[in-house]
């Protein structure tokens, strides 16, 4: 079957992958309908990631219909679902204590095992998700978003004032979904261009946006007291180091994206806060659910976050160029 493999950083092809074979007991087949492409994938081709082993079978922002439901419980030919990618062991502590999205030992379709850019796919059934109302091409947004809910979810708030800095995709995804909440967003860009694009996006759902050199500045003008709760999802050191100066007093900082460096900041700044500091990885089929249902309610702006779509035979040409060049895309989504 058709699949889009990356050889090697720089390197990606449409190839020809076997057919999964025989089930394992509680898997399933799927015939893949969508794809969304996101930063991880993009890292992978740049050689950017920091555990990839080449070749690969990239994609994990998947939806698709159940093709052989292998006799398991609640589950039947032609299901419309989404994947959770994240394959957890359900063993260890993470595991037993509700959080398979932090196990020790998760397995990532796309990154730690061949994931879905490819005709069919088997997945543990437990990994689905039903998608409701959605059309299949809106299905395969829910992870990315999904993200941004767990995210969230992890602030445990319901009112109050959120800062979201970084203005990708996952930051718009939480600053959605913070407002979903009830929260005040605001959100903060060094790119004044992604700042036009998230209002745009957000509309006056997000409260003021800011961007420019001048973004630090602004944001303590606009709430001089700091953040209830400020969201990291930028990706970038420094930014992280600098968002602990906008967290108020009793706040919350939640970091959703990874650097690989060490996070340094000042103890008596972090004590006499008392603040919050919390980490959110992946998310949970449960965070799946909410994003389905937020979808289903009309709460997400889905139509313009997807600004990009192409094929699986088109992957190889189009990827490359919108891991160069960014501009105006948030989301695209491959048609299977
Ligand atoms: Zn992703
Ligand atoms: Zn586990």
């Amino acid at each position: 079957m058709k699949s889009v493999i990356c050889r090697e950083p720089g390197i990606i092809e449409l190839g020809q992958r076997g057919e999964p074979g025989q089930l394992a007991e509680g898997w399933v087949l799927l015939d893949i309908h969508y794809a969304g492409l996101c930063g991880t994938d993009y890292h992978i081709y740049e050689g950017k990631h920091p555990f990839l082993e080449y070749p690969r079978v990239i994609g994990h922002e998947l939806s698709g219909t159940i093709s052989d439901a292998n006799g398991v419980d609640g589950f039947k030919a032609g299901d419309r679902v989404v994947v959770n990618p994240y394959l957890a062991c359900g063993a260890c502590i993470a595991c037993r204590n509700g959080k398979p999205n932090c196990c020790e030992v998760v397995q990532v379709l796309g990154v730690h095992r061949d994931g879905g850019l490819c005709e069919r796919l088997a997945v543990p059934a437990a990994n689905l998700v039903p998608a409701g109302d959605l059309a299949l091409r809106d299905a395969a947004m829910v992870e990315f978003l999904a993200i941004g809910a767990h995210a969230v979810r992890r602030a445990g708030l319901g009112k109050g004032n959120a800062l979201v800095v970084g203005a990708g995709p996952i930051g718009l995804g939480v600053a959605v979904f913070a407002w979903i909440a009830g929260l005040d967003v605001t959100m903060a860009d060094v790119s004044a261009e992604r700042i036009e694009q998230s209002r745009e996006i957000l509309g006056g759902e997000a409260g003021i946006l800011m961007g420019g050199d001048d973004a630090a500045r602004q944001v303590r003008r606009r709430q001089p007291g700091g953040f209830d709760v400020v969201f990291d999802a930028t990706g970038n050191s420094r930014s992280i180091m600098d968002g602990f100066q906008h967290v108020a007093h009793g706040g919350t900082y939640v970091l959703v994206s990874v650097v690989k460096d060490d996070i340094t900041f000042s103890d008596p700044e972090f004590h006499k806060r008392e603040m919050s500091l919390i980490g959110s990885r992946n998310a949970t089929s449960e965070d799946f659910r909410h994003v389905i249902a937020s979808i289903e309610a009309g709460l997400v702006p889905l139509e313009k976050l997807a600004t990009h779509e192409t094929t699986l035979e088109a992957v190889p040409d189009d990827l490359p160029r919108w891991a160069h060049d960014k501009r105006g895309l948030v989301k695209a989504l491959v048609r299977i």
